[in-house]
Order: C-alpha cells, then sequence, then structure tokens
C-alpha cells in the first residue's frame, strides 16, 4: 500500500492543451491543470481483499474516451462517441486480466460536492463537483455512472478525497447485457451549464460541458488490447 506521504512527493500537475472556448477561463497559454489523483489507489484499498494484487488497468478500444464503439453485444457503434472511459478490467501481478464486479465500491476522486444524481441510459449516475484552486473559479465534475449509489449520498452532501459514494451496478441482467464497470467522466462545465434536468443528452452539448479524457487522472499504468484480443471478446 502505497503511504499517503509517499504519494504527495510524487504528485505533479498534468497540463492538458485543449481547445477552450472563450467563455471559460483557460488560465495562460490556454491549458489547464487536471491533478493527477489517488482514485486507483484509493479504489484498491476499499476494496481489499478483491483487488489485491491489482497491477495495470486494461481497456479494450471502446471502454476508451471518445472511441465510436460498443465493447459490449454487437461491437457496433455507439449512439455518441463515448462520455468517458469504462473501468471494467485489469491485469493483476501475476498478468492474469481480471474482471472487476459489482461487489466493488468506488471513491470519490477529490473533494467536492455531490451536485445530482440522476438514472439515465447510463444507470444511476453521481456526479460531484470540485473547484480547480489554480484557476480560480472554474469548475471540474467528475461522473461516475452505471452505479449503486450510496443510500446516504444525497445531493448538496460535502464528499472528501477517497469517500466511498457507492458500488458498481449489476448491469449483466440489463436489455444491452453488458458486465459491471465504472463509467468515469471528467467535464468542464461551461458558463450556461446548469444541474436542473440534467442527463447524459445535456452533458453531451458542447454548449454545456467539455468532457476531458479521464486517463490522466486516474494516474496508472494501463494497456489498451485489440479489439479481437480473448479478454475484449469475451467482455
Ligand atoms: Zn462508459
Amino acid at each position: 500500500m502505497v503511504s499517503r506521504q509517499k504519494y504527495l512527493l510524487k504528485k505533479t500537475d498534468v497540463e492538458i492543451r485543449m481547445n477552450l472556448k472563450k467563455s471559460l477561463d483557460p488560465g495562460p497559454a490556454g491549458t489547464l491543470p487536471l491533478k493527477k489523483s489517488r482514485f486507483t489507489e484509493m479504489l484498491i484499498e476499499a476494496n481489499a481483499p478483491e483487488l489485491r494484487g491489482f497491477d495495470r488497468w486494461i481497456f479494450c478500444e471502446g471502454m476508451l474516451f471518445n472511441s465510436p464503439n460498443k465493447w459490449w453485444g454487437d461491437r457496433g457503434r455507439r449512439d455518441f462517441p463515448h462520455e468517458g472511459i469504462d473501468l471494467c478490467l485489469y491485469r493483476d501481478s501475476s498478468g492474469r486480466i481480471r474482471r472487476i464486479d459489482d461487489s466493488i465500491r468506488f471513491p470519490v476522486v477529490a473533494a467536492g460536492t455531490v451536485q445530482a444524481m440522476f438514472k439515465d441510459y447510463l444507470g444511476k449516475a453521481v456526479l460531484v463537483e470540485h473547484q480547480i484552486q489554480a484557476t480560480g473559479s472554474q469548475r471540474l465534475i467528475s461522473f461516475y455512472a452505471h452505479t449503486d449509489p450510496d443510500p446516504n449520498i444525497g445531493v448538496g452532501m460535502m464528499v472528501k478525497e477517497g469517500d466511498i459514494i457507492g458500488a458498481l451496478a449489476d448491469t449483466s441482467h440489463s436489455k444491452a447485457g453488458i458486465r459491471p464497470h465504472l463509467h468515469f467522466s471528467i467535464g468542464m462545465p461551461t458558463k450556461s451549464f446548469s444541474y436542473d434536468g440534467l442527463v447524459w443528452n445535456t452533458i453531451r452539448r458542447p454548449e454545456m460541458m467539455i468532457l476531458l479524457d479521464p486517463l490522466p487522472v486516474i494516474d496508472r499504468p494501463y494497456q489498451k488490447l485489440a479489439a479481437d484480443d480473448p479478454a475484449c471478446r469475451q467482455s
């Protein structure tokens, strides 16, 4: 287990260069600092002993940000490019590819406030708003979908980094027959953004939200598998 102190020493900012709208306050040179987080470490700690031996995340192509493809069912096109990443597979220290299941409880990536919870085609979702200190008033939102939120979590509640806010939902009996996984998104709301009546179809609108690739934030080695890899064909 990595100690808190050791982690802080290795923590660095990741500069993500993006094509930002003028309505946002991107800071110097159009960059925003996205901090690496302890998300994966906290997930492993919260799910000991199940995730003991976790080495790296495994992604089939359709699990990655902006992927146009499904990783389940007919592996056809998604209705919309993927809004985040799907955390589902990992490699353990013996090299074996394993799957997380619906017993897995997940932590909140950073301190913030629960601002919305809704049910949509991505199942039940929890949204937590975070302040980016380096850019003053700019906000970031983390999204956790296909979840079974903790009954004690509610809108308006303040959460600390690492607080457990729910478990994965058992989606294997859903219409899509998709295996349990955590859909994780990071988004930067624009000035016209509102939490009222929020669902994925509004989140996806560029005038409401700029969705970012969460991979740098979860800060863990990962491996991308070809779509025809056996581990992906069985997903
Ligand atoms: Zn997803």
